[in-house]
């Protein structure tokens, strides 16, 4: 059966691999991208690019009404846009904080908020965040980016709760390691030092992110909400 798949942040790295993974299971996907052209690889594929910078309501409003009239209610949100603004505390700045929650966490929030609607109705939803092991672990020079991850947890196992009864699940994937733009933006020396504490001792490929979200969209799925799941390579051992 063919979903109408939402996957925000969908034009590169991991929402990228995720968009392709459901575009060539046979869903109908459409991607939010904020700037330039979306991917012709997802183009060609049939996806539905929509530009929305989820830091702005009305422009979250206007992508879901596109997507609704073109693949109808979005019955699967990956909630996957995100950005980091790295500083140590003293030197972090109150936007950089606020720009990191602002996109993590409310963004999230906005996308996740306006998807409910459709799938209440429905009685039937998947909705999967896209946190980070940081979220749970910390990480020096990462305040900011670890508060808005460890939201989405606190978020989405509220979600589990109140739409649980409608045959809607939450769940969380989060990440470690992954191979994109924002894992090669930091620096060789931090790159070995945190592989050091990686078990399988490598980089995830998008593609090991995309599978597991894959799966909690899955009827084999149907069971799990409110869940956790580490994509890290053991980094955080679980959590
Ligand atoms: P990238 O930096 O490669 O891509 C980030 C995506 O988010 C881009 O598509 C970007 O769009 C989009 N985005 C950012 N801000 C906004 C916004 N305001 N509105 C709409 N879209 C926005 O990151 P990754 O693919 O690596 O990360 C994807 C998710 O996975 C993030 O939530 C990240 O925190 C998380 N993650 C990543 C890890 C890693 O090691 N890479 C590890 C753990 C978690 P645009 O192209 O327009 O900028």
């Amino acid at each position: 059966m063919s979903r109408s798949v939402l996957v925000t942040g969908g034009n590169r790295g991991i929402g990228l691999a995720i968009a392709h993974a459901f575009a060539e299971a046979g869903d109908k996907v459409a991607i939010t991208y904020r700037s330039g052209e979306p991917p012709q690889e997802l183009v060609e594929l049939g996806c539905l690019p929509v530009r929305c910078d989820i830091t702005e309501s009305e422009q979250v409003e206007q992508a879901y009404k596109e997507i609704e009239e073109k693949h109808g209610k979005v019955e699967v949100l990956v909630a996957n846009a995100g950005i980091t603004r790295d500083q140590l505390l003293l030197r972090m700045s109150d936007e950089d904080f606020a720009a990191v929650l602002d996109t993590n966490l409310t963004g999230t929030f906005r996308v996740a908020k306006r998807a409910a609607r459709g799938m209440l109705r429905a009685k039937a939803g998947r909705i999967v965040l896209i946190s980070s092991v940081v979220g749970m672990m910390g990480a020096a020079g990462q305040a900011n980016y670890a508060a808005s991850k460890a939201g989405l947890v606190g978020f989405a196992r509220s979600l589990a709760r109140e739409l649980g009864s409608r045959g809607i699940t939450c769940n969380v994937v989060s990440p470690g390691w992954v191979d994109t733009d924002m894992a090669r933006a930091v620096s060789e020396e931090r790159r070995a030092e945190v592989m050091a504490n990686v078990p399988l001792g490598r980089y995830a490929q998008p593609e090991e992110v995309a599978g597991v979200v894959r799966f909690l969209t899955s009827d084999a799925a149907a069971y799990i909400t409110g869940a956790v799941i580490p994509v890290d390579g053991g980094l955080g051992m679980g959590h």
